[in-house]
């Protein structure tokens, strides 16, 4: 389904089969020699024929359009290989660039034992099947032809220029575009509506919720009039979503802390007790996929608790516990 956002701004919307988030939304921005794809949808056959028939109705060739990736999310980054013709420069930042270029070789999906290891999944008793995993299963094939872009960088497009805005925390490297004098925000998955993006931890390390908390500011601080999601609908009051944001992660935090008390706990133990918006009322019944998204979440707001001096690690039996200090 295609929809004209802005003169010249097209939203494309992309199934995404079997899947909760139910479709992305790619952008087409029609310029004068070249135009600008921004995401793709996964690299399956509900995804590729979706956009094919879409570019064939906007009268767009891949020849004369190039590509910018918001972040390396297989929702996101699926198609590019599939879509690429010699002439296309594909955007994207150099972290998440590089884990997508290696498809489903990439050693992004190494750290995935680790992590199933290490929040207690595997010892919940967990299926160990990466080919389940939707980013793995609908990975881009490898590549390697992309232009990095980095925080400042403009891509200019028809009447549109846009600026790269570095808003790392759903994914280490995820940029939002940004045309300061239009107002207008490609927010990729950093701002969604009703969807609060998933903000997940594979590997301790790196404090992604500090980060993602960052970014939030950092978009906060931008005047935005108009907000261009990669999922769902478009979103006109920017910084009222941002704080709707932070104070779900707010509250995130403090039940985190309520559930551990005085215990020492791992990631599953925490997850199973927090509060989902899903319709199921027993952790068994939860599904695979949302198992996964649920731990990811648990790990991302128990290290920030230890990144901010409020608990304390240790590991038994290579399984991660959280205890408050
Ligand atoms: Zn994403």
């Amino acid at each position: 389904m295609i929809e004209q956002v802005l003169p010249n701004i097209f939203k494309i919307q992309i199934p995404l089969p079997r899947n909760p988030l139910k479709a992305t939304n790619s952008y087409f921005i029609r310029g004068n020699e070249r135009n600008l794809l921004v995401d793709t949808g996964f690299n399956c056959e509900e995804s590729r024929s979706a956009m094919i028939s879409a570019l064939k109705e906007l009268d767009a060739t891949m020849e004369n359009t190039d590509l910018f990736i918001t972040h390396l999310h297989s929702d996101h980054a699926g198609l590019l290989s599939f879509l690429v013709k010699p002439e296309t420069t594909v955007w994207m930042s150099e972290p998440d660039g590089y884990v997508v270029g290696g498809g489903q070789e990439s050693s992004h999906w190494l750290i995935f034992s680790g992590f199933l290891v290490g929040s207690g999944l595997i010892a919940d008793g967990i299926e160990n099947t990466i080919e389940r995993h939707p980013g793995y299963r609908y990975a881009p094939d490898i590549f390697d032809g992309f232009t990095y872009v980095q925080d400042g960088d403009e891509i200019k497009v028809g009447n549109y220029n846009f600026q790269c805005v570095e808003t790392k925390g759903h994914t280490p490297g995820h940029i939002c575009l940004y045309d300061q004098d239009k107002k207008l925000l490609l927010s990729g998955d950093h701002i969604l509506g009703k969807i609060t993006p998933n903000i997940t931890l594979w590997q301790l390390g790196e404090d992604v919720l500090g980060d993602y908390l960052r970014s939030l500011d950092r978009i906060a601080s931008l005047d935005v009039d108009l907000v261009l999601p990669g999922h769902r609908y478009l979103l006109n009051d920017c910084r009222g979503r941002i704080q709707e944001l932070k104070d779900h992660h707010k509250a995130r935090l403090a039940n985190v802390l309520d559930i551990l008390g005085n215990q020492s706990l791992n990631g599953v133990e925490v997850a199973q007790q927090m509060k989902w918006d899903l319709t199921f009322k027993d952790w068994r019944d939860f599904p695979w996929g949302q198992k996964l998204f649920a731990v990811g979440e648990a790990m991302s707001h128990l290290y920030h608790l230890f990144q901010i001096g409020i608990l304390q690690i240790h590991c038994d039996n290579d399984i991660y516990y959280f205890t408050k200090r």
